[in-house]
């Protein structure tokens, strides 16, 4: 008999990689798992949270792509939640990018989007096309090498990706465009998503661009329910073998003992109590990201190269986010549950230049979202407004508590909140008076619920350079400690799931990863067989 306490894994952090991990070694090695949470709620960026009158949001899904039928992600996913998740399909025209001069409507077709944009500057036809065909090689280039970086040493030499490809892919978006593309408007909207990879032209890799736009090619999703479903359907998954998941659970260190990660001690919130803990396994997986990994968790000496790596380390993205409550549904002003990036000009580095715009009263770029538009379960409606802001504005709170940073924080996130909602107002007269409630999230609010230094959105800044760091990847230098989630691979909820997939390949293979490899895929293809012989669909078109 094993006892209760007894794991086989330990997971430090619930985020979707780590819940990825998670499920897939308790369903294809029958593991028991722990996976510790500093946060009240698990999930991650996955998790949802509720207000009076039955408002909810998501703090990290508005819309994942590759969930058509036959895409291996949307097969994986259905295997690692075990069909407990059902996306439903967003309006045909997903995103809108608006800008002062035009809005440009984003269909979710590929061909569509190509020929819209072809018809809009006919006098670039021929660099557009060019474009697609890059953003196809940049993307391939991409998923070529993360599986290259994580075969075994002697598969290496059949697999190399190409070096020319390498080259496009870890150009900076900007340089990519304006060595192919003459008209700045076209620049502009191509670049539109950007918020999505985290990082502006400038700054960003032609391959973070190239896989966020391939990514919604046949359009977005939404969870049904809410991206909390996520959770709700691995947990049982996890706890089938006597795995937990522990919430108010923050790791301190990771114990290395003879060079092996042994184990993980922290403690427990429980009221105003700090209680000690100490788990022991003989696997240890931090999803908590590679800076709080190695310059955290890790004693300094262990990995000195990676940890001063990652500090210098550009800054990642942090964010503002104003949660909405609306008193009747935004499909007055004709929303149909598309996103809607907006932008005062068309050169993104400008305006991403004066980052904390906002507070200086010239705002010009917003992300407008609706969940319950998306959501056929919603009881509730909501909207979110999302700008970018500097974490070193709020600096001055980070010591104070959550909800008690004082009077003059609460009095500059209402100003805040109210020059978010004045900007909508202004592209979108009657906004105002659909709000029943508002709250705003400042970069504070992301570090204490997740722990990422200043709040990061997607992780580690996504740089050219990121994609060939050595802590980008699953495994760590030290034996039995493993790396998942977004820093670990790509980001966003599907580069997330991908380092759970990968970090789930290598604890189960070793260097004979192709073998682990081809189990999940034929579990995964054996309950995609089942769906559909039960006739059940995961995605609601
Ligand atoms: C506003 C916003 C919007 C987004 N929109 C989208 C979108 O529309 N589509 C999309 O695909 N992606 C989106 N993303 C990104 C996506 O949500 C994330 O990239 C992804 O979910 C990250 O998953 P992860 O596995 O890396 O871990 P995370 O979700 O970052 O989870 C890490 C977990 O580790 C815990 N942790 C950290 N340190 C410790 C410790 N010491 N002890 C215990 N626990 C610890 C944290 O509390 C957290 O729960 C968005 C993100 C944000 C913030």
């Amino acid at each position: 008999m094993r006892e209760a306490e007894q794991y086989d894994v330990i997971i430090i952090g619930s985020g979707m990689g780590g819940l990825t991990v998670a499920s897939i070694l308790t369903q294809l090695k029958g593991k028991r798992v722990l996976l510790l949470e500093q946060h009240y709620v698990a999930g991650g960026f996955t998790h949802t949270f509720k207000r009076e009158k039955g408002y909810k949001w998501d703090v990290g899904i508005h819309y994942v792509g590759d969930l058509e039928e036959g895409h291996v992600f949307r097969r994986l996913f259905e295997f690692v939640t075990q069909g407990g998740v059902r996306w439903k399909k967003m309006p045909y025209i997903f995103d809108k990018f608006v800008f002062p001069d035009f809005t440009f409507e984003a269909p979710s077709d590929k061909n569509a989007f190509q020929q819209k944009v072809k018809d809009m500057f006919p006098e670039e036809a021929k660099a557009i096309d060019q474009y697609f065909v890059d953003v196809e090689r940049a993307d391939n280039w991409y998923r070529k090498h993360i599986i290259y970086k994580h075969l075994p040493k002697a598969l290496k030499a059949f697999a190399k990706p190409s070096s020319k490809a390498e080259k496009l892919a870890t150009t900076a978006t900007k340089d990519y465009l304006d060595a192919h593309i003459k008209s700045q408007k076209l620049k502009g909207l191509l670049c539109s998503q950007w918020g999505n990879y985290g990082a502006v032209p400038g700054q960003s890799s032609f391959a973070n661009h190239a896989m966020v736009v391939r990514h919604f090619y046949n359009g977005g999703y939404y969870p049904v329910g809410s991206s909390k479903t996520i959770l709700d359907a691995i947990q049982p998954i996890i706890e089938s073998t006597g795995g937990k998941i522990k919430i108010n659970h923050r790791v301190d260190q990771v114990l290395i003992e003879d060079g092996k990660a042994v184990g993980v001690q922290g403690h427990q919130k429980k009221g105003k109590d700090l209680i000690p803990f100490e788990y022991r396994a003989p696997i240890i997986v931090s999803c908590a990201g590679a800076y709080n990994t190695y310059c955290k968790l890790l004693p300094n000496h262990i990995a000195p190269e990676l940890s001063q790596d990652l500090e210098k380390h550009p800054d990642g993205l942090t964010h503002l986010c104003l949660y909405i409550g609306f008193k009747e549904s935004p499909e007055k002003l004709g929303f149909k549950g598309e996103n809607h990036w907006i932008f005062d000009e068309y050169d993104h580095d400008y305006m991403f230049a004066d980052l904390d715009a906002v507070a200086e009263d010239r705002m010009k770029m917003a992300f407008l979202s609706f969940p319950s538009l998306k959501d056929p379960e919603a009881k509730a409606h909501t909207g979110e407004i999302i700008t970018f802001i500097s974490y070193e504005i709020f600096e001055k709170w980070k010591n104070e508590r959550w909800k008690k940073r004082g009077e003059d924080y609460d009095d500059f996130k209402a100003m805040l909140s109210e020059r978010m909602l004045e900007f909508i107002e202004q592209k979108y007269p009657g906004f105002k008076d659909l709000v029943d409630f508002m709250e705003l999230s400042t970069p504070l609010t992301t570090e204490h619920f997740t722990m990422h230094k200043k709040g990061y959105i997607y992780g580690m800044h996504t740089t050219p350079d990121r994609l060939l760091k050595p802590w980008n990847h699953v495994r760590t230098p030290v034996k039995n400690l493993y790396l998942t989630g977004t820093d670990a691979a790509v980001l966003g909820v599907a580069g997330a799931f991908t380092g759970g997939v990968f970090t789930s390949i290598d604890i189960m293979g070793g260097s004979k990863s192709l073998l682990s490899y081809m189990a999940l895929e034929n579990a995964s293809k054996k309950y995609s067989k089942q769906l559909k012989a039960n006739g059940i669909s995961t995605v609601i078109e």
